[in-house]
């Protein structure tokens, strides 16, 4: 299955450099057929500056989907700055982002409310790239593929198939702090994930893993060349044209 190199924008950048992104990276990809074989692109930019990167991105022939970063738990209603699921089709996103770390973290989100959200957003034909991924006292206490497990099996709903979920596993650990999971740690957990996925849903090994957490271009191929790594979701990487590009060149 082709790589799908998935970049998190977070809340970062002004309209104006969300512009120069998407367009630095569109300009990139047309003047690279052969990463396009390889590779399928999402970008999840701040809600804010989805319609100016949309402008940039769009058409039938674009390699890149649109994403967001999280939807709400309730379809429609009094529900004061989310944003649904339907919402997000309707605008034309592909994807959306649920049960990432800093959402668990800094939200207080639940794998209740993910299941929740990861539910509407099937409902409402989007793509899920769900994370999940342990801390790192939880690590060593040897209690990660424990906690993973839990995160996986109480967030995934019923909905849930190979065509509208990912599951991205992002070690808390490395998220944004420059430490990486080893190869072999991310083979283990990887490995356990497509076991694990197959208790929930059929056809587990048509789902894609991505690895999640400090992803750079000198990690990147390293990364890409472990068994059932089917990409990666990339956080500050994916901040700037050339190093997105040298981590989808790592495919
Ligand atoms: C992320 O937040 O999903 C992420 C992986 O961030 P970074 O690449 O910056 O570690």
């Amino acid at each position: 299955m082709k790589k799908l190199i998935a970049g998190n924008w977070k809340m970062n950048g002004t309209l104006e450099s969300a512009r120069a992104l998407a367009t630095g990276i569109v300009e990139a990809l047309h003047a690279d057929r052969d990463v396009l074989e390889r590779c399928d692109f999402v970008l999840c930019p701040p809600f804010l500056h989805l319609v100016a990167v949309r402008a940039i991105v769009d058409g039938a022939a674009s390699p890149i989907t649109l994403g967001a970063q999280d939807c709400a738990a309730t379809p429609d209603g009094a529900h004061t700055g989310d944003i649904s699921a339907a919402m997000l089709k309707d605008f034309g996103c592909g994807y959306v982002i649920l049960g990432h770390s800093e959402r668990r973290q800094n939200h207080g989100e639940t794998n209740q409310t993910i299941a929740a959200k990861a539910r509407l957003a099937h409902e409402n034909g989007l793509c899920v790239i769900l994370c999940v991924g342990e801390k790192e006292d939880e690590r060593a206490a040897g209690g990660e593929l424990d906690v993973v497990e839990n995160q996986l099996v109480q967030s995934l709903p019923p909905t849930a198939n190979p065509e509208n979920t990912v599951v991205a596993y992002e070690p808390v650990w490395a998220i944004g702090t420059g430490k990486t999971a080893t190869p072999d740690d991310v083979r283990a957990m990887h490995r356990f994930l497509r076991r694990k996925l197959g208790e929930c849903l059929a056809h587990p090994d048509k789902v894609r893993i991505l690895y999640g957490g400090s992803v750079k271009p000198d990690n990147a191929a390293e990364l890409f060349r472990v068994e059932n790594v089917d990409g990666a979701l990339i956080g500050g990487a994916s901040l700037k044209v050339d190093q997105y590009m040298a981590i989808a060149h790592g495919a």
